[in-house]
């Protein structure tokens, strides 16, 4: 703990220089100079969860809802697959609309025309049968932050109906029923800690999940968190050397948030450990409607310049986006 302390606070730039660089060398050493990158498709801007932080919550007035049919998400994907993608995430929020019985459809159809490809769901939190049904049906993957490890700090963030324990126990299932899980949390949410930053790197070392999605937060307009500052780049950056050593097979992505504060900050975040992009796939006319945060990048832009532009900056430091599931290696 005080070494987490000296590490997140310190001002001395030798020392910054020498984390990053053991943790680009124990990336490079198990991933080599390569990035994967994962097609994400936003499928949906409503909520019924009301955490404090985000921009699509179910007070969000001003939020614009959309949901993509399965014909929009299967497009995404064939788009995605000419473009060299072999993950495709579906993001969303949590909407009933997208009930067993329709994403079971969607993720079988996905599965069935792309056998060669690993489906990767992030749409919180679901009963165990849900997530037992879509992992039958072809889910490989499934991100769902903890948000943080301590279980104040979690009510802090959260309304009175979400629970710590409920995300921690989704969690367990998703890794009991054999999909590679992804934790996470953002960097600089309001009322985090060292001691709270602590228990989440605890929960990483202890849990061991395949992917760890870590970006900084972002105020969201008219949510309770508005005022609140932004997280740091700089500690952000930090945070991915760290895991990168604590858990040197980790998937870890360097986040839109984090290229959203920073002009270069997922390059930065690759060199600072991370292996992992994430490029957009949604349909164009419903990017800026998923505003989890505000300013988000990215918004106007096709899948196809996603994707070049991504494979562009890599490349400009020296890594090589690669065409394959880009599984976790154990
Ligand atoms: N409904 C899904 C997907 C949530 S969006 C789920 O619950 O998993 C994915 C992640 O974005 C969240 O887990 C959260 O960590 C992050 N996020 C939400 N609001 C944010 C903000 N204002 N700034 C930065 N990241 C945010």
């Amino acid at each position: 703990m005080p070494q987490l302390k000296e590490l997140l606070t310190t001002a001395d730039e030798s020392l910054i220089k020498s984390l990053s660089a053991q943790a680009r060398e124990v990336a490079d050493s198990v991933y080599g100079k390569k990035v994967f990158i994962r097609g994400l498709i936003e499928i949906s801007s409503h909520c019924k969860n009301d955490c404090l932080y985000c921009g699509l919550r179910r007070s969000q007035k001003s939020a614009v809802r959309y949901r993509l049919t399965d014909e929009q998400i299967l497009d995404c994907c064939e788009k995605g697959y000419r473009l060299g993608f072999r993950t495709f995430v579906m993001q969303g929020g949590e909407d009933a609309w997208f009930d067993d019985e329709r994403m079971v459809r969607i993720v079988s159809e996905v599965r069935r025309r792309y056998p060669d490809c690993a489906i990767t769901l992030s749409l919180g939190e679901r009963s165990d049968e849900s997530y037992r049904r879509l992992f039958d049906a072809g889910a490989n993957r499934y991100l769902l932050r903890h948000e943080t490890a301590d279980k104040e700090h979690y009510e802090k963030l959260h309304p009175a109906d979400m629970s710590f324990d409920n995300r921690m126990h989704c969690l367990e299932t998703l890794k009991r029923i054999g999909y590679q899980v992804g934790c996470g949390f953002m960097v600089g949410s309001p009322f985090q800690t060292v001691e709270t930053l602590y228990k989440d790197l605890q929960f990483i070392r202890s849990f061991q999940p395949h992917m760890v999605g870590i970006g900084p937060f972002i105020p969201a307009h008219d949510t309770p968190f508005a005022n609140q500052p932004q997280g740091s780049v700089g500690t952000t950056l930090r945070l991915l050397s760290i895991i990168r050593l604590l858990h040197p097979h980790v998937l870890l992505p360097a986040t839109t948030a984090l290229g959203t504060l920073h002009p270069m900050g997922r390059e930065r975040g690759i060199l600072a450990g991370a292996n992992v992009v994430m490029p957009n796939l949604s349909p164009t006319e419903h990017r800026k409607d998923y505003a989890i945060y505000d300013n988000k990048i990215c918004t106007g832009d096709e899948a196809a310049e996603c994707r070049n532009c991504t494979e562009y900056r890599m490349r400009a430091i020296g890594y090589e986006t690669v065409v394959s599931r880009g599984d976790y290696k154990s």
